[in-house]
């Protein structure tokens, strides 16, 4: 990563005077030293947090709201949350929200901003690390009972939850670790309890939301973050991504070639699905091309001497054959009522899948003599 900040102009004119972080290996120390932090997760689905429905919001809500009527006054709830200022990476705030043991003690808010360079990720680190902190001060200040208090800090990020869970993993993020591990240890010595729970995001959760908007507010309103400091690995690569991501789709913006694929696909690096059957996955990648084996594009190339159609409406190009030529009226009505189908299962909620077989094969068997491939 040194190696590249030095070889790489753009890359180290980014970076400003930040050092990148060394990369370190786990110490022996940090596995023998188990701290038990359990976890508890409060949605359905914990693996994939980007696929959640608005189901699995709901649900979720649920859950979290019965999960406070039942905590709440009876254990320490905190709320973190952490944000950067634009996209996944700029300055960096967290926010966390304390929820008292007594119903006579107010709920006590704090936030932090800090350095100019971090992701996603650490900040929501640093917004558990900013809980740990705010429960040390809480219970240090408590005369300690009888038995174990119960400390539960509700995040709604899997990733930064399993950078605290997993102690033997911390090649990343060592700085906001480290200062991770020394909380859990002096929690652990006031006889508290720790508690990870996962929570889903953007589901209307009073305190989720709450802590959202100040970590947000807090990065607008930092004046004196440091602008030097450490970067981790793990920023590095996403900002020399992100550079090259960047640069990609400014040559294919610029670029005079291939315009009509650019239409079709303006944006790099996503991602295409191919279909498993050869045939349509030829056709599909043809008209991504805008050079399958309909007259508009084999005249292009002197295979045929017209463009016209064999309707005789009009020259046979993608649009004509999707949407105009009366030969394929009856293939159009079958696609018509598919989309329908499928547009309904979706819930209405914007995320419809439609498979490139059922706009490309409509009818089962059209798939022999289709006029996109001829192969
Ligand atoms: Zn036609």
């Amino acid at each position: 990563m040194s190696y590249l900040k030095y070889t790489a102009r753009e890359f180290q004119r980014s970076i400003r005077q930040f050092e990148v972080e060394k990369e370190s290996k786990c110490t022996a120390d940090n596995i023998l030293t188990d701290i038990k932090v359990h976890f508890l997760s409060l949605i359905d689905e914990p693996g994939n947090a980007e696929a959640l429905t608005q189901e699995h919001r709901a649900k979720g809500k649920i859950r979290v709201d019965s999960f406070l009527n039942f905590h709440r006054n009876k254990s320490v709830v905190i709320f973190s949350d952490g944000s950067t200022d634009y996209e996944s990476i700029g300055i960096g705030s967290c926010a966390a929200v304390l929820l008292p043991l007594l119903t006579t003690e107010d709920e006590i808010l704090s936030t932090e901003a800090f350095c100019a360079f971090t992701d996603n990720i650490e900040a929501e680190v640093r917004g558990i690390a900013l809980a740990l902190d705010m429960a040390v001060h809480y219970f240090s200040f408590r005369s300690p009972g009888n038995v174990r208090d119960k400390l539960f800090i509700l995040c709604d990020c899997l990733s930064a939850i399993n950078i605290v869970l997993r102690h033997d993993e911390v090649d990343s993020h060592i700085n906001v670790s480290e200062c991770v591990r020394s909380l859990l240890h002096t929690l652990n010595n006031l006889d508290v309890d720790v508690t990870l729970g996962l929570i889903p995001g953007h589901s209307h959760i009073y305190y989720n939301d709450l802590v959202d908007s100040n970590a947000k507010t807090a990065a607008k309103d930092a004046y004196n973050i440091p602008t030097s400091g450490e970067l981790t690995t793990q920023m590095c690569k996403k900002l020399i991504s992100k550079q090259c991501q960047s640069a990609w789709q400014q040559r294919w913006d610029r670029s005079e070639v291939a315009r009509s694929t650019y239409d079709l696909l303006p944006l790099v690096g996503k991602k295409l699905v191919f279909p498993s059957d050869r045939c349509c996955a030829i056709s599909y990648v043809r008209l991504l091309l805008n050079d399958s084996a309909l007259k508009a594009h084999r005249y292009k190339t002197g295979l045929v001497e017209s463009r016209v159609c064999e309707c005789g409406n009009g020259i046979e190009d993608s649009h004509h054959f999707f949407f105009e030529c009366p030969i394929y009226e009856h293939p159009r009505h079958i696609l018509d009522s598919e989309l329908q189908l499928s547009w309904e299962e979706s819930c209405n909620d914007g995320n419809i899948v439609i498979r490139a077989s059922t706009v490309i094969f409509p009818v089962p068997g059209l798939s022999n003599d289709n006029l996109l491939c001829h192969h």
